[in-house]
Formats: structure tokens, sequence, C-alpha cells
């Protein structure tokens, strides 16, 4: 629909431009965006992020040389000057302030409009109190929700200016063509019927992806936005349609030739499909018709999808037409900088190839090679942890640089010894420690490791360490605070009995807690109250330095109190919240429950009933299974895996890691470190009327105890439980139920050892997220057999990798622990019914978590109504009654249960 066409841009000047309906924004002069203007090209050499030159000069307060960079822009043919000081160690509402000021005084630079850009509604705010003319604002989406939304909209309204929306919504980025139309035409109706905001003042960014990565679900990333572009500006009148172009040819990197070539073609098709902005480095762009010919076909059947092997043939083409690497170059001029500045380099870049040459040159110029340590690695680290703390860099990159200070420091001991040095000293001493029953360590060996960079010594006692011994050795070794993590239920119990032990006799460590299932509300609600000192729950690696150093400060004791009152204020306003639910008793529960009309339901008989084990998996069939997703989020990276890889913030890190993770993923395969084995079954069984699942196997009858939802519904809907997704014996027939345990870690802890006594955590967490990955890879692989081969009730079944984790398939595998069957102690029953341990070597912790630790248990339950749901809170008497089904004592079974009991 729109051509690039100047002829009419010619034709529309000599016409009156008139005053309705599109998008006009102003500098000094108009800029008015008709269906005729060519495309707008938006300057983002004034965005920190997207100049290094621009950050820096804003850092040092150099205003003048950094406005030279806008007018170099707006000279070099930007229409629109994007302008961007989100940066840690930036003031950016100020540095945005101070630049709109400046840039007002320019005309040559005011002539043109000006892209305020920031994540930060504050900073957007304040740029649109001081620019001048009609500004854009990037960007306002959906993401925080419509309230959200709606509020700065309104305000960006009331400020006159006009507003990029990202397709972003609640549940996340748009990344198909569906949901690409889903969130714009949503936002679109909220901004012009709710907010009643202009049509042509809304500019869609519709989220440019990468092609060519080699991922299937990538293929369609240039066509999806190209197509959606269309539709956009054919169904929502008025819009505007941008995208930041550098992303389409991220996979290329390093390659300038092709990148050019893409972004050209990738413009080529965008703007005769109606993107009528966007943010293009006029440097990287190829002249259309000076693409070679063959170079232009491959990167056509990329863009457009044309083609199976267009992938394939575009990289053996950059392979074979490499452009020089610009930055081969540049990469190694650091080497020409004073020692202290190539010290500092190799830790916050994480390379340890000149480590210690450059340790050996600060040795022989130190009086004592301690003052190495306490100087120059110092000073590196201490950047480092300006840097993290700030998010300019982030976990995976700060576990790197321990690797290369762990080198430096492995290079002076032999020195420090031999001259009897005293040890360093440190800002303090932490224990860490898994608690008694658990065995995840991943979390807790990241937060080591971060507290080691900033120059903490770490007693790590590892995984299952009881109270006992976690106190002793915080008397012996006289440590500053405790650190305490957990995975599983359990250990919540587990850190309560911590906290009064210390109490008990009369000790005064401050406490950190974390892990996945500790919370703030369980920190507050029942380990804080147990012990006088401080209890700090801190799940993010990046939160633990802040919180240890305030807590060791001088100044501690008002940082405490602050602390303590703070835990108590939240106790009060939670507990005060609880009291509002109301919840009916079990029977009424049960007279409630999901009804399945047994009688005319077909229930497929599996075409293998009977226990069956898997030796030695091949791992090399898991690879696709993996979900990459949670890998990430291990690493504190957040985002969903693919779009992670080309995030604006953490895009470029998660890239890095993702590639050490394939160099890893390949050395397992390759060199055979890891070993999966699983062993499950699928058996008769029925239900009864008490919640059970009872099942034969070989003659012998199991109980699975289900637990059944009591928090009050409304009127006619249904308590859940398992067991409602099992015929009951009543209905006279015969239906089935699984049960599995897989584990890809046998070698994890072998593996992950000998990578920690090379100084190298990076990959021993590496491993260790790896197996994970592989552990949950192995569970999705069995259970789509099960369903297609061994039960075979979904033979037919036609679902790709993305599929499988959205949980599309049909059946359910709940895993206990999990909401839908928080009880643990069924693990036991899954362990007596498959003989788990005898037969494939996984065994149950005292806190029932899995050794070794990359493994998953749980049901099968193959029914087409079954589905995954919570129990929530349950009530005494369900306790009551299921402590008596389960033939244990009651006190027994509410340690179990305890994080679901109503308080
Ligand atoms: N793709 C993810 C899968 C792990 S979480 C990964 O690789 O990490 C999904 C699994 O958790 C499900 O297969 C099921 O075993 C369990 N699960 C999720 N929700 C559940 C619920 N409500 N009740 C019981 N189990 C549940």
């Amino acid at each position: 629909m729109m051509e690039n066409n100047s002829d009419n841009q010619t034709q529309n000047t000599k016409n009156q431009i008139p005053n309705t309906k599109y998008l006009k924004l102003s500098g000094l002069e108009p800029l008015i965006i008709t269906p005729e203007s060519n495309f707008i090209n938006v300057g983002e050499r004034t965005n920190v992020a997207g100049s290094k030159k621009f950050l820096r000069l804003i850092k040092e307060e150099k205003f003048s040389e950094a406005l030279d960079i806008a007018r170099n822009q707006v000279e070099g043919g930007a229409q629109i000057i994007d302008v961007n000081f989100d940066d840690g160690l930036l003031d950016g509402k100020a540095s945005m302030i101070k630049f709109l000021n400046l840039i007002a005084s320019e005309p040559d630079i005011a002539r043109v409009p000006v892209m305020i850009d920031s994540s930060k509604w504050e900073i957007l705010e304040a740029g649109l109190q001081v620019v001048q003319g009609k500004p854009v604002v990037n960007s306002i989406s959906l993401k925080e929700g419509e309230e959200e939304f709606i509020k700065h909209a309104k305000a960006i309204k009331r400020y006159g200016a006009a507003a990029i929306i990202m397709a972003f919504d609640e549940v996340g980025q748009a990344d198909n063509y569906e949901r690409r139309l889903e969130i714009c035409t949503r936002s679109y109706k909220i901004l012009t019927e709710v907010v009643k905001f202009p049509a042509e003042d809304i500019i869609f960014d519709l989220n440019i992806f990468p092609v060519a990565t080699g991922m299937d679900e990538h293929r369609r990333n240039a066509l999806d936005f190209i197509e959606a572009t269309k539709w956009v500006r054919e169904n929502l009148p008025g819009v505007s349609v941008s995208g930041g172009v550098s992303n389409v040819s991220f996979s290329f990197r390093g390659n300038d030739t092709v990148r050019e070539a893409m972004h050209s073609v990738f413009l080529y098709h965008a703007i005769k499909n109606g993107m009528n902005m966007g943010i293009v480095n006029p440097t990287m762009l190829a002249v259309y018709d000076d693409i070679p010919k063959d170079l232009l076909e491959l990167v056509e059947d990329v863009m457009l999808d044309r083609r199976d092997d267009a992938t394939e043939r575009l990289l053996d083409y950059s392979e074979t037409h490499k452009s020089v690497k610009k930055e081969v170059v540049e990469n190694l001029e650091w080497r020409n900088a004073p020692l202290q500045d190539r010290i500092t380099h190799s830790l916050v870049k994480g390379i340890d190839r000149f480590i210690e040459e450059d340790v050996e040159q600060a040795r022989q110029e130190s009086e004592k090679p301690l003052h190495v340590i306490e100087g120059h690695l110092m000073t590196g680290m201490g950047v480092v942890g300006d840097l993290f703390g700030s998010g300019k860099m982030f976990l995976p990159q700060v576990v790197k640089s321990a690797r290369v200070m762990k080198k430096a420091v492995a290079y002076l001991q032999p020195f420090i010894e031999a001259e009897k040095d005293s040890t360093q000293r440190s800002n303090g001493k932490i224990l860490m420690a898994t608690v008694k029953g658990d065995v995840h360590d991943i979390g807790k060996n990241i937060v080591s490791v971060v507290l080691g960079c900033n120059n903490y010594e770490i007693v790590d006692l590892g995984v299952m360490v009881p109270a006992e011994k976690i106190i002793q050795t915080a008397i012996d070794e006289k440590v500053d605070v405790i650190g305490l993590s957990g995975l599983i239920t359990p250990s919540l119990d587990e850190m309560v009995h911590v906290a009064d032990e210390l109490q008990r006799q009369n000790l005064n460590f401050p406490l950190l807690i974390g892990g996945a299932t500790t919370s703030k509300a369980h920190t507050a609600v029942k380990i804080d109250p147990k012990y006088k000192n401080a209890v700090v729950h801190v799940n993010d690696a990046s939160r633990a330095v802040g919180v240890v150093s305030a807590l060791l400060s001088g100044r501690n004791g008002e940082y405490i109190s602050e602390l303590k009152s703070n835990y108590a204020d939240f106790r009060e306003k939670f507990l005060n919240r609880q009291v509002d639910k109301e919840y009916v008793t079990i029977e009424e529960a049960r007279k409630q429950n999901f009804k399945i009309d047994w009688q005319n339901e077909e229930i497929f008989k599996p075409k293998n009933l009977g226990i069956q084990i898997i030796d030695n998996q091949n791992l090399e069939d898991l690879v696709d299974f993996i979900d990459w997703s949670p890998f990430f989020r291990s690493w504190d990276l957040h985002g969903k895996y693919p779009q992670i890889l080309s995030d604006n913030v953490v895009g470029e890190q998660a890239t890095e890691l993702f590639a050490d993770a394939q160099k890893m993923l390949k050395k397992i395969l390759d060199e055979k470190l890891l070993t999966a084995k699983a062993i499950f079954g699928i058996f008769p069984a029925n239900s009864n009327d008490k919640d059970d699942i009872e099942l034969q196997s070989n003659g012998e009858t199991f109980y699975f105890r289900t637990l059944r939802q009591q928090l009050k519904k409304s009127e006619g809907k249904e308590y859940l439980a398992l067991s409602d997704f099992i015929a009951p014996k009543t209905s006279g027939k015969e239906d089935y139920i699984g049960a599995f345990c897989v584990c890809a870690g046998f070698g994890t802890d072998e593996l992950a050892k000998k990578y920690e006594a090379e100084n190298d955590d990076y990959n021993a967490i590496m491993v260790k997220a790896l197996a994970d990955r592989f552990a949950e890879a192995f569970a999705e692989f069995l259970h789509k057999k099960v369903r297609t081969e061994i039960w075979g009730y979904a033979a037919n079944e036609d679902l790709d990798s993305n599929d499988l984790i959205s949980e599309k398939y049909k059946g359910i595998r709940p895993a206990p622990g999990y909401p839908a069957c928080p009880d643990h102690l069924d693990k036991l029953t899954i362990w007596e019914l498959l003989k788990v341990k005898e037969n494939i070597g996984v065994e149950l912790t005292s806190s029932l978590a899995m050794w070794p630790t990359a493994a998953v248990s749980g049901y099968y339950f193959g029914s087409p109504h079954s589905k995954y749901f919570g129990v929530g809170k349950i009530k005494e008497d369900q306790l009551e009654d299921f402590a008596k089904r389960k033939n244990i004592d009651l006190e027994y079974a509410r340690k179990w249960l305890a994080p679901n009991l109503v308080e």
C-alpha cells in the first residue's frame, strides 16, 4: 500500500497540507507524516544504549560534545532523534532534563522532533515537561496492565505528544502474527475509545526479531512482522508502524556485509507493506540495488521464509564471504592500556587469557603479593560490583568475572605463602548452606560467587546441612552472617528450625533466607518472629551484596531495627488478610467434586501395562525437548526464550550465555558425561469416595492419597482433587494411572566438582543448570512416548516443542510437591511402587528431595478432562482425615502439609 515514491511527495508539497488525521510532530520545524511521506528515519546515536561514545560523554558530563553527536545525526539525515539516558550509572531524569534544555538552544538540532525514550515513566514525564515542540514518547504498552497504560496514555495526551506503543501485554511481547494483531487491536481500542487518544498520534512498534537463527520458530519472524504491519496499517486507521531494524540480522553479528544486505531487504519489504518509521543505522545499510544478486536471493529466501534450507545457504555464503571483523582489531587495543585498566578490563569482561601475565607484572611492581589482591584485583572487582549493582552487568558475567578473579588469586597464592603473608582482609565472613533434606544449590552457589566477588569470605557447607552443623560451624568460624537456601517446601520448615535453634542457644547471627519456595511472607510470618536478630529474605543475587553490607555496616543497628519492624508490619497485614477467607468442610467439598459422566466415558485401555525401565537414555534425543526459558531464569536473566536473545536489555548477555551453554551441551553429548535413566509404569486403578486412588501392581494394592480444594468458591463451582480424574470403583469401570521417575543427573556432581576444583564456578553452575534442563526434557520426552506409544491414547498427536512447553497435550503429569499434589509424601509411594531406588538409583532425602538433583517424578493421568490446578489451603478436618487415610501420626502429617494449612 505505501510506496516509497518521491513523485507522490512532490505532488503533496504542491497541495495544501490537510490539517487532519496525519501524524504531526515538530521541533522548531514541523514534521508531518502523510501517506506519501518517505520512510522516517529515527537517529539513535543520542541513546546511551545505542552509542557507547554518547554514554561516555554523558557520564563525563561532556555535554557540548554530546550535542555534537546530536548535530551530526541531524546533519546525517535523522528526521527524529531518539534521546535515552537509561543507564544504571546515570541520573536518567537529570540528564534528560539537562540535555533537552541544551538542545532547545541549538536551532540546527532543535529543528527536528525529539523521541523521548526511557523505560521509566518518571523520566518520560520529566522529558515531556521540558521538551519543546511536539515529541514522541518511547514507549508505553499493556505490559503492566490496562490501568497503568491508560494512566500514562492520558498523561501523554495531556502533554500533547505522540507515543510509541510497544506490542507487549501482560503475557509478554508479541512474537507472532496473531499476537501482534491481538495486542495492537486491544491497545488501539483502549487508546481511541477510553483515552480518546488521537489515532494519528499512535505509532506501533511491532517488535523486530532475528531471523536465520537456526530455530524453526524464528523462520517467520520477519514475515510475521511485515504481514502484521500491513494488517495494522489497513485495519487500525491513522496509526504508524515503527521498529528497530538492526535486530533482524542479530544472528549474523560479525559479518557486516550480510547484515547490511539483510537490513536493506527487510526495509524494502516492510516499507512496501506500511512500515513508515524506524531506527536504522545509516552506516549499516546496503543500497538495495547494489546487493550482489546471489546474496540478494539468499537474503530474500531467509527474510520471506521461502526455502527450508534458506538459513543454511545464507550461513554458507557468510562463511565464504567473511567481511573483515572490525571487532578483532579493536578487541586487543585494550592491551595497550595501563596495567590497572587491563586488569579491570579482564575482570569486567571475564577474559582469563591475560590475567596471569598482568597479575605477574602487578606482583613485580608491588611491595607484597597480597597487595595485588587488595589493590589491583579489588579495584577491578569493585567496578564489577558497581556495574552489577546498578543493573549494567548481569549474573552470568559476574560469575565469569569471579572465575578470572579466582585464577588470579590462585596464581598469587604460592607467592603469598612463600612470604608467609597474613591472609587478606575480607569485608566479612558468610556461611552458606542448603538446609538438611534439600539438595538444590544452584541459587546458593550463585549468591556465594556474587558475595565472593565483593570480597566477602564464603564458608560453603554444601547441601543437606543439619542445623547443628550450621550453628557449630558459624561459631567455630566466627562468621558474620548465615545464609540458608532451599528449594522444596519441607525446607521452609527446616529454616524455621534453624532460627529456633539459634534463638534457643541465644546466638546472634543475622540470617539470610533464599531459594525458590521461600518468600517474604514465609520469612516474615514463620521465621522472623522466632528470632531476635535480623532475618532477611533475599531471593535475588543482586540484592545479596547490598543486604549483607548493610547488615555489617557500622550503623547496622538502625538497619536491623528497620528490617524487624518492616517484617512485623508485613506479618500483621498478611495475617489480617488471611482472616477474610472462607473454607468449606471436606465433606462439603467432596459432595461438590469434579464430576465426569463415567457411564458414557470411553476409557482408553493402555497398550502396555506394568513397569518399564530405560537404563541409558540417549541424551541427543532429549535436546529438542529442552525448554530454555527456565535455564535463563536460573541465571537471573528473565524473559522468554528465544525472544530473550534479542531483548533490548539482556539480549546480548543472554546470547553469550546461550552460546556457552551450547558449548557445554556439545561437550556433554560428545563425551557422554551425563547418564539419564527412567522408570515408569501404568496400572489399573480406581478412585474411592475418600479422594484416594487405588491401584494394582503385581498383585499388590497401592494408594495415592490426593488432597482436595477447600477454599470457598462461588455457587456451583467444583472443588478439585486429582482423584476426580480417575473412575470411581462404584462406576464398575476399570481405569488407569501411571507413575514415573526420570533422572539425568548421574555424573553431574563429579563434573561440577571437577570445574570447582579448577576455580571455574561458571562451568560448575552451568553443568548443574544443564542437567536440570535434561531432566525436564526427559520428563517431556517420556510423557510423549507414554501418550503416543506405551499407553497410546494420543497415538496421532502432532505437537511441536512449543506446544509441549505450553502443555497443550492431552492428559497431565502432575508432580508431588506441585500445586495439584503439594504433598511430598506420595513420593514414598511412587518409590515403593516402582522400586525407584533399587532400579535406577534415585534416592529420596529426609525432606523427600530427589538425589541426584536433576530428577523429576510424578503421575500420568490420561483422561481428557484432567487438568493442572492448585489445591491451595486446606483445613484441619482434611488434615485429620488425611492422617487417618495414610495411617500416620497427626503431627507428622501436619509437619508435611504445613505450607498448605489454613493458619
Ligand atoms: N518446561 C518446564 C516444565 C516444568 S514445570 C521446564 O523445563 O522446567 C511443568 C511441570 O510441573 C508439569 O509437567 C507438571 O509435572 C508440574 N506441574 C505444573 N503445574 C502443576 C500443578 N498445578 N500441579 C501438579 N504439577 C504441576
